[in-house]
């Protein structure tokens, strides 16, 4: 390894803080410290763990403290990850620390996993507090976790003590990972099955040509992006198989991002099947030591393939040959909370600096990644045709202005109220057609599986009083309170307030109230009475929270155990059931009408998800989607299976408006307890910002938009406003949300978060 000596080091906290602190190295230390180790530094009173962003010769900072100790022999982050998480830092305008923070599983960024164990007992110790740690340590017979030691034994010689103990070979400091518990690397997801061998298919011609063109960036070696358009059910797993198959033929190591890893446990049979015993799976459910040991397993280079969602695009593979992105339009790699990433952007990034190939892959590609390919800025290769020569399914739309058994879900539910819906008078809730109902019953009789897709849980939407037309919202929330018929309350799908289920109008105290607007929780009671014989599983969050339960409905339902199967969008993703012939949308404008500029382009990709669960098998699919807006771009294309047709109408929107990727937006939010400090902080910024953007040209260009109160006005008891930079390039956008940090008025409750490239902007 390559050391430069230096007398320096500048340490990274991982905790929001802004700058690297500069620490002095002693003689000894400066020959083992290397970018990207974690080190225990003081500060003030305490000792934390610091990961060493570089070595420097010299420091204007006076009155340096010393580096206490290393932490590991190697280095926890090597130097391309360092180098991404700048990038990071730069790019969504986050401190440093706060990135490092993010990208180390938990359990590495504190001491609490490090145990001294000892390993001899022959050497006695010389001097009163080398014998008084080795007898502490020698007591335990797991070893001693070094912050037990820390409170036993205070002051400043533990650490160079336990450091001449580890080089006499007394003790040994090891993080949780192997040797102490030694785990399989791959500790599977769900049900452990014994991983059946996978034989690697013969490719169709489209996957064939696919796979030659990667094969050969990946021959001659260096960066590039490829987006694998490719229809559903046209392989596009298969192809991936086999391109990270060749990357370990060239002793190089795979990543592969998936959106939701317990929604996908068939592609991990597939991975286990192809690289048994080979497989890192980075699963949101692993306990911290579980997260640390895989960590170190992945850092040595002891499995060829990762497979995670978004945070994986930080798995520390050494050797990285490809990245690849399943479903690489899904926003759920987009980050909400902390640091807000998008885990696709990021490894796009990775493969830059790691200077392999990236593959992005969807049948619906997000128009920035479309557009992208159009302007060769990524390589576009297609899969326009199912395997096996399976046709598309067959998608009609239901316009339910005027299919609907009755006139519209809204006015229909007037008499839907609490209690005798309970009952059950009402057969279909307004929300299935005779058309689907129909196709749902004859389905059944064939001995085939349907699936039904609302994007909404609960029973009613919301809870309103017929006689004084109050409707009942959330107590810390700008939103209404959803009725959960099952558990008997009323939930807020925001922050999960819940209080009980009632009739009695909290405004006027009649007994009025009645449940609003359709959720899973109703459809599936509607489904129950129109084919009361059939197996019915509904799945969505309420379904799910056990751990292990997303993996138990999709085996379920891949071994054929439930004949309709009802959920939200967690149903749309993945999986690849051969008897599912019949899929129905219930309410395609649930998503078409948010106030978002991408709705139409999420409504075109969900239902296309949806509608390729269709006819996978044998037997051809059918789909009916049901909306209110059936002239609609989005709705229109997807009868089509047209893609390209989509995106020709959905380019014109955003040119016509100067939306991504015509401009790039940065969305600044300002929260707070008290409405009145939130507006005027928020009208301040906006204020200075217009100010610092007079003065500077090259910001010029950049629109402020608002400030205006967010869609979502009040959010677990904090006001939100929100100021929307919109413009090109990214640098002077995030210019101005530098200025916007500096500018914001100074107040312990008010804070501001800067979000670039927002997905979400309720
Ligand atoms: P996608 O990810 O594009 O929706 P999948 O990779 O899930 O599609 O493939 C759909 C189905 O076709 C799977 O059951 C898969 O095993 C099968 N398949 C893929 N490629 C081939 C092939 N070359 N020959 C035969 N079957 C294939
Ligand atoms: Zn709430």
């Amino acid at each position: 390894m390559n050391r430069r000596a230096g007398k320096f080091a500048r340490i990274i906290i991982p905790s929001p803080l802004k700058e690297p602190l500069v620490y002095r190295l002693t003689d000894e230390l400066r020959h083992q410290v290397a970018p990207g180790m974690r080190v225990v530094v003081p500060l003030g009173k305490r000792k934390l763990t610091g990961i060493v962003l570089d070595l420097i010769e010299e420091t204007d900072v006076a009155g340096t403290k010393e580096i206490i100790a290393t932490q590991d022999e190697q280095p926890v982050l090597d130097v391309k990850l360092l180098q991404l998480s700048r990038w990071i830092a730069r790019y969504y305008s986050t401190a440093l620390g706060q990135v490092i923070g993010t990208v180390l599983p938990p359990s590495l960024k504190s001491e609490s996993e490090r145990t001294a164990v000892a390993t001899s007992s022959d050497f006695a110790g010389t001097g009163a507090l080398e014998k008084k740690i080795l007898q502490a340590i020698r007591s335990k017979k797991g070893g001693m976790r070094l912050k037990a030691l820390q409170r036993s034994i205070p002051g400043s010689g533990l650490y160079p003590t336990l450091e001449r103990l580890q080089s006499n070979g007394a003790i040994e400091i090891r993080d949780r990972w192997p040797g102490q518990r030694t785990r399989h690397a791959a500790p599977s997801v769900g049900e452990v099955s014994p991983p059946k061998s996978q034989p690697t298919l013969t490719l169709t011609a489209e996957q064939a040509s696919v796979l030659a063109v990667i094969g050969e960036r990946l021959e001659n070696g260096g960066f590039e992006t490829f987006l694998l358009h490719g229809a559903t059910g046209s392989g596009k797993t298969e192809v991936y198989l086999q391109v990270m198959e060749r990357v370990r033929q060239q002793g190089r190591r795979s990543l592969i991002l998936i959106p939701e890893i317990s929604l996908t446990p068939q592609l991990i049979d597939r991975l286990n099947g192809r690289f048994p015993g080979r497989v890192g799976i980075l699963h949101s459910a692993l306990t911290g030591s579980d997260r640390s040991s895989q960590w170190w397993q992945i850092a040595r280079g002891n499995v060829d393939v990762v497979v995670g969602a978004r945070s994986a695009v930080f798995a520390p593979l050494p050797d990285l040959g490809v990245l690849i992105v399943d479903e690489e339009h899904d926003p759920s790699y987009k980050q909400e909370e902390g640091l807000r990433y998008n885990g696709r952007d990021v490894a796009v990034m990775r493969g830059k600096l790691s200077n392999c190939p990236v593959l992005l892959g969807s049948a619906t590609p997000a128009v920035e990644s479309y557009q992208n390919s159009l302007q060769g800025r990524y390589r576009l290769l297609q899969m326009r045709h199912r395997v096996q020569e399976r046709p598309l399914p067959s998608i009609e739309i239901v316009d339910l202005r005027t299919q609907l058994q009755e006139p519209a879900p809204r006015e229909t539910e007037q008499a839907a109220s609490l209690g005798n819906t309970v009952e059950g008078e009402h057969d279909q809730d307004g929300l299935i057609s005779n058309r689907f109902a129909e196709l749902l019953k004859e389905n059944y009789k064939k001995s085939r599986q349907s699936l039904i897709f609302l994007n909404r849980r609960g029973f009613a939407n919301f809870l309103q009083c017929s006689t004084c037309g109050y409707v009942l919202r959330c107590s810390y929330c700008s939103v209404t309170l959803t009725l959960h018929l099952d558990r008997k309350n009323l939930c807020c799908h925001h922050c999960n307030f819940r209080r009980p289920a009632t009739r009695v109008c909290p405004e006027c105290s009649q007994l009025s109230l009645s449940g609003m607007g359709v959720g899973t929780e109703r459809i599936e009671k509607s489904v129950h009475r129109l084919v009361p014989e059939a197996r019915i599983a509904r799945m969505d969050r309420d379904t799910t929270g056990k751990r292990g339960s997303h993996e138990r409905f999709i085996r379920r339902w891949e071994d054929g155990d439930i004949d309709i199967l009802i959920g939200t969008q967690m149903i749309t993703k993945g999986h690849d059931v051969t008897r599912v012939t019949l899929v129905g949308a219930l309410l395609a404008d649930l998503s078409l009408n948010l106030p978002d500029f991408r709705a139409a382009e999420r409504t075109f990709q969900l239902l296309t998800q949806v509608a390729g669960r269709a006819g996978r098998g044998d037997d051809p699919g059918q789909v009916v989607i049901q909306t209110f807006s059936p002239d609609h771009y989005a709705i229109k294309y997807l009868t089509s299976h047209d893609y390209p047709g989509f995106f020709a109408s959905e380019i014109e929107f955003r040119r016509e408006l100067n939306y991504p990727p015509f401009s790039r937006l940065i969305n600044l939010r300002i929260d707070g307890p008290k409405p009145d400090k939130v507006e005027a902080a928020a009208k301040l910024l906006a204020a200075r910002l217009r100010l610092s953007q007079r003065k500077a040209t090259r910001l010029s260009d950049v629109e402020i938009l608002g400030p205006a109160p967010a869609p979502i006005r009040k959010l677990r008891n904090r006001y939100r406003w929100q100021l929307l930079l919109k413009g090109d390039p990214i640098s002077a956008l995030l210019d101005l949300a530098q200025h916007a940090r500096a500018h914001l008025p100074r107040s312990h409750s008010t804070r501001l978060q800067i979000d670039v490239d927002p997905y979400n902007m309720l």
